[in-house]
């Protein structure tokens, strides 16, 4: 629309410049054309002005009568006066009824019958002189007689002063032939009958052309039998008053609009189309943008519902989304499903094999479940690791069929970074309307029937059931709790003292955490550690223990201090990097720390694991095997890894007096980690008989409520100041002797 206007306009301007160019050149042609003409009629008035001199004139008339001329008057005021004075080429008089009585020309008097070769000429003019218009010749302004005005014998009550004057044909050649009566110019009485005629030729010839020429500045003004051709060059036929063509009148016409037209009209056309051009331009620029900006915005509202990693829906979409799958499930009397699936122990895949791989793990598992579902179910990513799927399923017990469809899209191993991994999901699935009749109330159910399947052993899907809602709530709520308890310094360390076989005194503690709940009271670490391990706490929370063991192991700086280590804690990647940190923070020895790791640290033995064992060790932190024999084939760990402490587990020990299978298992590690140059503890010894036996065993050090629950750090100062060593000791090493 803009291109169309700005192209008429354009169009427009530049026909309004070249109609003014066109129009001035053809006014001026029309102004010149008049002057010349003009300049003609001029001439006519100047010849009949000349002959006036001498025909209106007393003598005249008296000197020259039918009956006697006086040809020396005559040829001196006419024949030679007027050609030579005034440039006519013909002189003639002629009587009343046109008969010649004179003739002058080409500078001799001549007979005055040579009149009769120029009759059939001017008889025309002559009749015209005589009677007024003449119907064959061109009728001019008559602008001798204005010149006239105040002329006596105008004004007067003769009438015989008559004139004709005409630019005519004569032999071919154009002529200013003018005729005027001769008539008194004082005394009228003079005159009798009809007065005689002056008549003369005047050829129009190259140099009359070019006088008239110099007098309108046309100065190239020129009379040829041809047209002249030439650049601006105009060229008009000369055409007498009797209609005889007698060749061209040209001359170089002024053209004021030849500018407007060489000049002006190109730059404006010029600037025409450059502004067309450049308007096009900024207006492809501003469609371009305009496009862009609607791209960007429809861009921008496809992101504000997707997620960016995986090209799924997010959260925002999802919640959209499930209304209306609940209203579709509803009008058909049929069952909604809502699943949550989260990837079973993806921070640690993040946290070993790096954050990409576990962008690139999401993008495989979010290609997997779509490849699984149907055209019409709805899967989304919440972020993390969490997918939901939203489907209306067309039998009903349709959920069953969708857990199994997620646990196949998980059956075979992930390729990543060239590793095969295997992964597995744990599900929570809700139904509408059984489970919720709100999408608020689907989704809560759905993800607390994932929180138990985690809880359960993780790979695996659960169904919600409404008992489960009061235990996850009990659990969410110390999540969060714990959280706040963190940070609100409401944990504590507390120590129980490990004693060594050999001296009977304390030669070390083990640090156990505690947290005193303002409700629910003291709540064990064996409840709690699981759910900081699910919630991420741990991390931060074994980091807490460190830093805090170690600021109270100066205390007691003839002891070692024992501090237990979450798998989840030692498969995180920076572990030797927060030891290093707190070593040097508090500028302890490492080697008064024994770091205790279960068995499923070692269970799940990476090189990982490995490494960071080896990174532990060389720091010169020692390591002991917690929990040993609680149900793995245990053995092997110990060749494979090198411990400086086995702590057997409590059952062992209070087992140990009534079963020989106890005593023969403890008897055999005891020897083999002796072997190897470990120390052997023994955990949770409650009675004399206990702590004997399993000096007896070879245990080197026994730790248990016979000695001391575990207690804070100041009792525990107290406890060192009082403690007397083992009585017991003695006796055992005589028995050993
Ligand atoms: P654990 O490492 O096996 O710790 C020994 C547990 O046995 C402690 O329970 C201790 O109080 C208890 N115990 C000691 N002597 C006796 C005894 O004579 N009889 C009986 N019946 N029990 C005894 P606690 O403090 O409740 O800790 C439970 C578990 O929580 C610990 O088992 C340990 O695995 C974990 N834990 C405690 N503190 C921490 C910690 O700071 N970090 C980590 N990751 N885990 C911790
Ligand atoms: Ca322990």
């Amino acid at each position: 629309m803009i291109g169309v206007s700005i192209t008429f306009f354009g169009v427009l301007l530049l026909a309004v410049i070249a109609y003014a160019g066109w129009s001035s050149n053809q006014t001026a042609i029309e102004r010149e054309r008049t002057l010349l003409e003009n300049a003609l009629n001029q001439s006519i008035a100047g010849a009949l002005d000349q002959q006036k001199s001498v025909a209106w004139w007393d003598d005249a008339v008296v000197k020259i009568t039918k009956n006697a001329i006086d040809l020396d008057f005559v040829d001196a005021n006419f024949g030679i006066f007027l050609t030579e004075t005034y440039g006519h080429d013909e002189v003639y008089i002629l009587d009343g009824s046109d008969r010649p009585l004179y003739a002058f020309w080409e500078a001799e008097r001549r007979d005055p019958s040579t009149f009769e070769r120029r009759r059939q000429t001017v008889a025309g003019m002559l009749a015209e002189l005589w009677r007024g218009e003449h119907p064959n010749l061109k009728l001019r302004p008559d602008i001798f007689s204005e010149s006239q005005g105040n002329y006596r014998l105008l004004a007067g009550a003769v009438q015989a002063a008559r004139w004709a004057g005409h630019i005519i044909s004569v032999d071919g050649r154009p002529a200013v032939v003018a005729a005027l009566t001769i008539v008194p110019n004082v005394d009228m009485s003079l005159l009798k009958g009809k007065p005689n005629v002056l008549v003369s030729i005047t050829y129009i010839d190259e140099a009359f052309v070019a006088k008239i020429g110099r007098s309108l500045l046309l100065l190239d003004l020129g009379l040829s039998p041809k047209p002249a051709q030439g650049d601006g060059v105009l060229s008009e036929a000369f055409v007498g008053d009797d209609s005889v063509a007698m060749g061209y009148l040209s001359w170089t016409t002024r053209r004021p609009g030849h500018v407007l037209l060489t000049i002006i009209l190109p730059l404006v056309a010029f600037g025409v189309i450059a502004t067309a051009v450049l308007s096009m331009t900024i207006l492809r620029r501003l469609r371009q943008a305009s496009d862009e900006l609607a791209l960007r915005e429809s861009q921008a509202r496809y992101e504000a519902k997707h997620d960016a990693l995986s090209g799924l829906p997010n959260r925002v979409y999802m919640v959209e989304k499930i209304e209306s799958f609940l209203r579709v499930a509803g009008r058909g009397q049929r069952r909604a499903v809502a699943a949550y699936i989260d990837i079973d122990r993806f921070k640690d895949i993040n946290d070993t094999l790096g954050h990409e791989a576990g962008d690139h793990l999401i993008k495989l598992v979010a290609a997997r479940l779509k490849a699984r579902l149907r055209p019409k179910d709805f899967l989304s990513r919440f972020g993390g690791d969490e997918f939901v799927i939203l489907t209306v399923p067309a039998a009903p017990g349709g959920d069953a069929g969708l857990a199994e469809r997620v646990s196949h899209a998980f059956a075979s191993p992930f390729s990543i970074n060239g590793q095969s991994i295997r992964v597995t999901a744990s599900v929570g699935i809700a139904l509408a309307p059984d489970n919720g009749v709100t999408a608020d109330e689907l989704m809560r159910h759905a993800d607390i029937a994932l929180y138990q399947a985690k809880n359960t052993g993780r790979d695996r899907a659960v169904l919600f059931a409404a008992e489960m809602a009061s235990e996850v709530e009990h659990r969410r709520s110390i999540e969060l709790e714990l959280r706040a308890a963190l940070e609100s310094e409401l944990l504590r360390l507390h120590y129980q003292p490990i004693i060594s076989c050999r001296t009977g005194d304390i030669v070390g503690v083990e640090a156990l955490l505690r947290w005193y709940h303002p409700v629910h009271g003291e709540i064990s670490p064996a409840a709690f550690i699981p759910i900081a391990e699910n919630s991420g706490l741990l991390p931060e929370l074994g980091e807490w223990v460190l830093d805090r063991a170690m600021s109270d192991a100066a205390r007691w700086p003839k002891l070692d201090v024992a501090v237990n280590l979450s798998p989840v804690q030692f498969r995180h990647v920076d572990l030797d990097a927060t030891l290093r940190a707190l070593v040097a923070k508090h500028d302890v020895d490492p080697g008064r720390f024994v770091l205790e790791i279960t068995e499923g640290v070692l269970l799940k033995a990476t090189d990982h694991t490995g490494s960071i064992l080896k990174a532990i060790g060389s720091m010169g932190f020692k390591t002991a095997l917690d929990d040993f024999g609680t149900g793995y084939a245990s053995l092997a760990y110990l060749c494979n890894f090198k411990f400086d402490k086995i702590k057997i587990e409590r059952s062992f020990v209070s087992s140990v007096s009534k079963l020989d299978t106890s005593r023969r298992i403890v008897q055999s590690v005891v020897t083999l980690g002796r072997g190897l140059g470990m120390d052997i503890v023994a955990e949770g010894v409650e009675t004399e008989t206990e702590a004997v036996m399993m000096a007896e065993l070879g245990c080197t050090e026994l730790q248990g409520y016979y000695f001391s629950r575990p207690i804070d750090a100041d009792a525990m100062t107290e406890l060192l100041r009082v403690f007397q060593p083992w009585h017991l000791v003695r006796a055992v090493r005589a028995a050993g002797e």
